[in-house]
């Protein structure tokens, strides 16, 4: 049936939703079976009954219309829409705002809530997705704990809290953010979701967010008055706004793989069952639910597809949105992804998409069409999260005792080298070549910590229990190193350059499932940067060193080839391996010793080291010839200098 209604009823304008200006508002719904649909009008989102109810008129698109002349700025509003003689009032699912928990939209003049300096951005300049250096943050976990003494805890607005320090004096904040180096940060969800009650904010709530209810507007818990819809959008801009003046991109976390309601969210009140996938051949056989979450939006039905992009490319432009993180891409087809990169990269030619290559269950989107990571190659312009490289260092992620590289498993050696490549193809690594699944760096996200699962250094603790916290340590640097020098888009969850943990009480266990865990666990404490200093500075110091060495940032599965280059005849247990074509050494010289004793080496010529186990960094902090040490548990980087051109004089 749903085929018949998209030739028929394809709408390809870009006014759905309420388009305002000053003198009227154009209201516009897509909904071509529904008998009957009207807007309703509120002066505040907690009346109970409209001040005007006005009945649309629907052209033979499936489009119901109805002009409001008039200033109906901060004007709240809904839909009543009758399938079967039933009405039922919705929220509008293009609405731009909300008043609390988002039942009721809002009419609003976006521009008029610009901060100061907003139309100056100019986006963050990348040659490749290998450029960026990407941190996972919840807003919430930022400011919440007590160890920063911010006005605005688990707000939106803490992001403007400059000049934060801890008890120990050290930057904390934005001022954190800016000073570790990462170019871009990506906000966990940050629109409307379901699950955190917004009438209710001074209560303890937590979620991340997975859970969404409206698409287009912010969360109203993170501002400081859900219950006015100006508010929530204000005080996200001035968030975006403070990490661009710092010369920060924002990313966002996009979760248009599910809704969290489904019989009763507002994509079904205004067209039941349409916008999402059905099992079987008619639209009775009840949801496919690939996202583990009861319901998955039909990603490759065109008005599901021209949802998500006009949404995509509302962020892009209203907000200026540098990035977006896909949640469970796998659930997506690759037309619309392409698309949206397409799209995207015309309102910005820095944009950076990436996502998950997975789902949350069994799904009836047609597996060659799914993004899922097996299938990269079908959307050469988007990042896929490297779980082969996660597991492979530190171990199964799903196992929380079994052992990585960096952590002492056996026989790790030969995986490790497939995923320094960013597991692209490479001439010395004939094996990899059957299962590499991308062609090129850019498409692999390389972390072995995200919100999902264990910390790094939780997972640690159960590896590793009868190490010490020194020797673990070691194992946290040496993972950190394989995030920023091998070959990739390198990310880290946020408070992973102090050793992010999740304890649960007591200490001894630690949560790898924190989605609704309390602040205890889930917040950044910004105490451990002063206690894990010398950890924060080696992170610091890498994300420095990989940005001054274009070796680390190739986009080619050719450049690779010719400038990265494993070593032979080394020790047992150690890998190394020699990249050319650095913008400013004549050769980068890597290698990795996870066994527990120091190995010598010998180097033919002088070397600048510029990181080791201790330090990191862009200046070199020794050099070396003839024999040399690499410690137990640690990575040594060489530099050799460019020889300088010799001198010609001018005729
Ligand atoms: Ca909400």
């Amino acid at each position: 049936m749903f085929r018949e209604i998209d030739e028929k009823y394809f709408y390809g304008g870009n006014d759905l939703g309420a388009v305002y200006s000053k003198e009227e508002t154009v209201f516009k719904v897509w909904a071509p079976l529904a008998e009957e649909v009207s807007v309703r009008l509120y002066h505040k989102c907690t009346e109970e009954k409209p001040y005007r109810r006005l009945p649309m008129t629907k052209g033979k698109d499936g489009v119901w219309t109805k002009v409001v002349f008039g200033n109906l700025d901060g004007v709240y509003y809904t839909y009543k829409v009758k399938y079967c003689g039933l009405s039922e009032e919705t929220i509008d699912i293009y609405a731009k705002s909300a008043g609390a928990n988002g039942a009721m939209g809002m009419v609003m003049d976006m521009e008029a809530v610009n901060p100061p300096g907003w139309d100056n951005y100019k986006p963050i300049e990348l040659e490749s997705y290998t450029d960026a250096v990407l941190y996972e943050l919840h807003v919430r976990d930022f400011s919440i704990d007590e160890s920063g003494k911010f006005c605005y805890k688990g707000r939106f607005l803490a992001f403007v809290e400059g000049g934060m320090i801890n008890a120990s004096g050290d930057k904390i904040g934005i001022d954190h953010i800016k000073e570790l180096g990462v170019t871009h940060v990506q906000l966990m969800p940050s629109f409307d979701y379901i699950t955190v009650d917004e009438t209710a904010v001074h209560k303890p709530q937590f979620n991340w967010g997975y859970d969404p209810m409206n698409f287009n507007l912010p969360e109203g818990s993170y501002s400081t008055n859900p219950f006015d819809g100006k508010t929530r959008v204000a005080e996200f801009k001035r968030l975006i706004n403070a990490l661009h003046t710092r010369g920060i991109g924002v990313i966002m976390d996009v979760v248009y793989n599910h809704t969290a309601q489904t019989a009763d969210s507002c994509f079904t009140k205004t067209f039941p069952k349409y916008y999402y996938r059905m099992n079987g051949t008619t639209e009775n056989g009840g949801y496919s639910n690939g996202s583990g979450c009861s319901n998955e939006l039909a990603t490759e039905k065109p008005m599901v597809r021209k949802y998500i992009l006009d949404s995509l490319c509302f962020w892009a432009k209203e907000y200026k949105i540098d990035g977006f993180r896909f949640d469970l891409m796998g659930l997506y087809d690759k037309d619309t992804i392409n698309e949206a990169y397409e799209r995207l990269h015309e309102i910005n030619p820095n944009v950076i998409l990436y996502g998950e290559g997975w789902t949350g269950g069994a799904s009836v989107l047609d597996g060659r069409l799914a993004c899922m990571k097996h299938n990269a190659r079908n959307t050469p312009n988007v990042g896929y999260f490297n779980n082969d490289f996660r597991d492979t260092v530190k171990g199964n992620n799903f196992k929380s005792k079994e052992k990585g590289y960096v952590n002492g498993a056996s026989g790790a050696d030969e995986f490790i080298k497939e995923v320094i490549t960013g597991r692209i193809p490479h001439p010395q690594i004939p094996n990899l070549n059957k299962y590499a699944w991308t062609d090129t760096p850019a498409q692999s996200v390389n972390y072995v910590e995200a919100h999902d699962n264990l910390t790094l250094w939780d997972k640690l603790y159960y590896t590793n229990t009868t190490d010490s916290i020194q020797e673990r340590i070691k194992m946290d640097k040496m993972a950190a190193a394989l995030i920023f020098l091998s070959q990739g888009i390198p990310f880290i969850q946020a408070g992973q350059e102090f050793l992010r943990s999740k304890p649960f009480p007591g200490g001894k266990s630690f949560d790898d499932n924190s989605y609704r865990s309390p602040d205890a666990v889930n917040s950044l404490k910004w105490d451990r940067k002063s206690e894990y200093k010398d950890v924060y500075e080696y992170y610091r110091g890498l994300i420095a060193f990989r940005k001054a060495h274009s070796a680390f940032r190739m986009n080619t599965k050719e450049q690779v080839a010719a400038n990265m280059r494993f070593l032979d005849k080394l020790p047992r247990g150690v890998t190394g391996f020699i990249l050319t074509g650095d913008n400013e050494l004549e050769e980068i010289i890597v290698f990795i010793n996870p066994g527990e004793c120091d190995v010598t080496l010998f180097a033919f010529g002088q070397y600048n080291v510029y990181v080791n186990g201790e330090k990191a960094g862009t200046e070199p902090i020794g050099t070396i010839e003839g024999n040399y040490v690499v410690s137990g548990r640690s990575v040594i980087v060489l530099g050799k200098i460019k020889a300088e051109e010799p001198c010609v004089p001018e005729e």
